[in-house]
């Protein structure tokens, strides 16, 4: 069965590790109605690989603030579900399975390379999208992550990085359109675990969107350089890739990433200030071409004025104009 002939599937899959803010509520909300405007089956996923910057509380707050701005899920860890658990932290042993097809196809192997390994490998270095360039070191390096483990110092661990052949990755974007990276050249072998278990974002998120069915994964464009990733570990895993959609996010005036130097965005800390789910749902509303400035409305209001075409192809903007709307101070 392909994932456009059944019900569709998404998921909303925070990551506890900061609280869930304006710009990823916005996310959250366009996912929410693209798979809810089609009677489709909503998902919740916790993502809370990240073991040192998983914070405390920070995954029940985050679940807590999308209800009350009033998304719901039909599967999810607080609720039952074919396809238990939704939390991440408990489905090791699928990615632990996962990375021993790989490892046993040698599709993967063990690296102990440091950063500074990786720089003075290369005469003048290579910025790829996402930092240097591997330039695979430690393909043939290893005959055992039990062997690379040995090579280096306790405190350190290798990590499992996918072995890339020279092609380029290509699909469409259900947002951004046609997309083309030529991994080997731009990223080189990738980390895709950073554990023995295979417990890392990379193979994680797609091995369990794959678990969960999952038919189409709307997420933030900060993403978008990653998916030609997924696609090569879907491909070596036999699994069939979703349909990706990736949303713009929302930035400064200055065009850079929120932070808290722009003002406290938190929904929790909104809330806190007496305001309305309704005005902050609107706004998001606003943001992507759906509502007059100013109105206020239910996730479940918008369902009728769902509309990929209207959502702007750039970023939404924290404007002064937003932050006194909403009582943000610096
Ligand atoms: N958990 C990830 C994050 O919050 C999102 C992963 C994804 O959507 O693929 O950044
Ligand atoms: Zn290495």
């Amino acid at each position: 069965m392909s994932p456009e002939s059944s019900i569709p599937r998404g998921r909303l899959a925070p990551s506890p590790t900061g609280a869930l803010h304006l710009g990823n509520a916005r996310s959250f909300l366009i996912a929410w109605l693209s798979i809810r405007s089609r009677g489709g089956t909503v998902v919740m996923r916790m993502e809370d690989l990240d073991h040192p910057k998983v914070k405390p509380g920070t995954a029940e707050q985050a679940l807590d603030d999308l209800r009350w701005l009033g998304l719901d899920w039909d599967e999810g860890p607080d609720c039952e579900g074919p396809h238990e658990p939704y939390v991440q932290s408990q489905r090791i042993d699928s990615y632990r399975d996962a990375l021993c097809r790989l490892a046993d196809a040698r599709m993967v192997y063990p690296c102990t390379c440091s950063r500074s390994d990786v720089e003075s490998a290369q005469s003048a270095p290579h910025l790829g999208e996402d930092g240097l360039r591997y330039p695979g070191l430690c393909r043939d390096r290893y005959s055992s992550f039990a062997e690379a483990n040995a090579a280096l110092p306790e405190d350190r661990i290798p990590a499992w990085r996918y072995r890339v052949a020279d092609e380029h990755v290509r699909f469409v974007d259900g947002f951004c359109g046609p997309q083309d990276q030529h991994v080997h050249g731009a990223i080189g072998d990738f980390v895709i675990a950073r554990h023995e278990d295979g417990a890392g974002y990379m193979l994680a998120v797609v091995v369990d969107d794959a678990a969960m069915g999952i038919s189409e994964v709307l997420r933030g464009d900060d993403l978008l350089s990653t998916t030609h990733r997924q696609i090569l570990l879907y491909r070596a895993l036999e699994l069939e890739a979703p349909r990706f959609v990736h949303v713009p996010l929302v930035v400064s005036p200055d065009g850079r990433r929120l932070a808290k130097r722009h003002g406290d965005t938190r929904i929790a800390a909104l809330r806190e200030h007496g305001i309305s789910a309704g005005k902050i749902v609107g706004l998001l509303a606003h943001w992507c071409g759906w509502a007059e400035w100013g109105e206020s409305l239910t996730p479940s209001e918008l369902l009728v004025r769902f509309d990929m075409t209207k959502l702007p192809p750039t970023p939404a903007i924290l404007t002064d104009r937003v932050k006194a709307y909403l009582q943000i101070r610096d």
